[in-house]
């Protein structure tokens, strides 16, 4: 029989996600149907509730849902309880294991597709949301420098007393502070201020030598990439390969198997 798995968010029409898991079951001999759901605002839980009964075995989930999928996870996982964020759910018996695999995706695309390594480099993290909670400690626990920046400043604040409290010092930029015109090897813009065509306030001389500039937002020329380009940043990268490495790492936690992800990234890129 089929094992049923799903996307839930809202919206969900554009989603990828049912598109890259056909591909992965399909190069990978597993025999799954992967549908995109959208639940109410106020009905998150309930769709749950409702696909577990009608024998799903689990699901992604997307915003804006991330966060009240952690709470209803019986087992969350470490990365998903740092996070306090889930976008992998996995249901077995009575239990709901959650995990958060967009970090994990995000640092996959970076060393493994883009092959820039990332101990010892400085990153600057810029966004104080989930996307931004869920990739902080597995950049932390590669060991490189992180530096974290937000529009709310109170917010990135809460963000570094956070990960000071798990064990783990990071700084907080604060440009236009002409104290903080420091470079990095890696900026992350995990904020979503590519929807609206904008992007956080940025000094022209913030790339190191050899930069990468990452924009987690895909689909789109971001102003953040625009700018990076214009100010030689050596790689200049969106998140389609982040979305791309983080469903295979939810299809692994479901199926046990890892997916070639390089052929199905390449796909993806030519239909763009
Ligand atoms: P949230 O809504 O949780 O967080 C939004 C963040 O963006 C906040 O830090 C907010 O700052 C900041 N922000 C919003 N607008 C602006 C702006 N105009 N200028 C500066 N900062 C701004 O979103 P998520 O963390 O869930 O997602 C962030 C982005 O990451 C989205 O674009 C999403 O699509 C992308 N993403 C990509 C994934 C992938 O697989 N490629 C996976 C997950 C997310 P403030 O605190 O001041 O409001």
């Amino acid at each position: 029989m089929t094992d049923k798995y799903a996307v839930i968010g809202n919206p969900i029409a554009h989603s990828k996600s049912p598109l890259i898991h056909k591909m992965f079951a399909e190069q990978t001999g597993q025999d799954i149907g992967y549908e995109a759901i959208e639940a109410p605002l106020d009905g998150f839980a309930a769709t749950v509730e409702r696909l577990r009964k009608e024998g799903h075995k689990g699901c992604n989930v997307t915003v804006p849902f991330k966060f009240e999928a952690f709470k209803i996870a019986t087992q969350p996982t470490e990365r998903a309880q740092v996070a306090q964020a889930v976008n992998t759910l996995k249901f077995d018996g009575d239990t709901i294991l959650g995990d958060n695999t967009d970090g994990a995706g995000l640092v996959r695309d970076i060393e493994h597709n883009l092959g820039v390594q990332l101990r010892h480099k400085r990153v600057l993290l810029i966004g104080a949301g989930g996307a931004a909670y869920g990739a902080a400690l597995p950049i932390l626990q590669i060991g490189a420098r992180l530096a974290l920046m937000n529009r709310t400043r109170e917010k990135a604040d809460q963000f570094a007393i956070y990960l000071g409290k798990l064990g783990h010092v990071v700084d907080i930029y604060d440009f236009p502070n002409e104290a903080d015109r420091k470079q990095f090897d890696l900026i992350i813009n995990a904020t979503s201020s590519g929807l609206s065509d904008e992007m956080p306030p940025l000094p022209t001389d913030i790339f190191a030598q050899g930069a990468l500039a990452y924009d987690m937002m895909y689909g789109r020329e971001t102003p953040f990439l625009k700018f990076a380009r214009k100010q030689g940043a050596a790689v200049v990268a969106d998140g389609l390969g982040m979305l791309v490495e983080q469903a295979a790492e939810a299809f692994f936690i479901w199926r046990g198997v890892r997916p070639d992800t390089a052929p199905v990234l390449a796909r993806l890129r030519e239909a763009a």
